[in-house]
């Protein structure tokens, strides 16, 4: 008779619904600041993906053009020009804006030096922030 109250009075096995469902928030929270952080980082990522392809291009531009003597090159960047440069050796792949930016050539010169920038039409150039 005892033992049998004893065991009715005795603390509950397992969780409370309350208790799983305040566990589960908890975890949807740390999931979604996670996630948040995650596609952060990735955006970061491939912003400095497409500034090193400008840098990469550049670069490839100016060899070509020195090996060459081109001066003289479109603004307009298409892929049969990237597919040349990278079957002439200058660009080891193909590169391109990883979120699908248009890139562009933009010529200048200063004090008798040409200057050539890419631009890509959603970040910009790689000097910019
Ligand atoms: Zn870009």
């Amino acid at each position: 008779m005892n033992e049998k109250l004893k065991k009715n009075h005795s603390a509950p096995k397992g969780f409370t619904l309350i208790e799983m469902m305040i566990v589960i928030a908890v975890i949807g929270i740390l999931m979604a600041m996670g996630f948040g952080y995650y596609q952060r980082a990735k955006a970061q990522a491939l912003i400095k993906t497409c500034k090193k392809n400008m840098f990469t291009l550049e670069g490839a531009i100016t060899q070509h053009s020195l090996n060459t003597n081109n001066e003289n090159y479109s603004e307009t960047i298409s892929d049969s020009f990237i597919n040349e440069l990278v079957s002439a050796g200058y660009l080891k792949d193909p590169v391109k804006c990883p979120f699908g930016g248009t890139l562009k050539l933009e010529n200048s010169s200063s004090n008798n030096i040409k200057e050539r920038t890419i631009r890509c039409s959603i970040h910009g150039t790689r000097h910019e922030p």
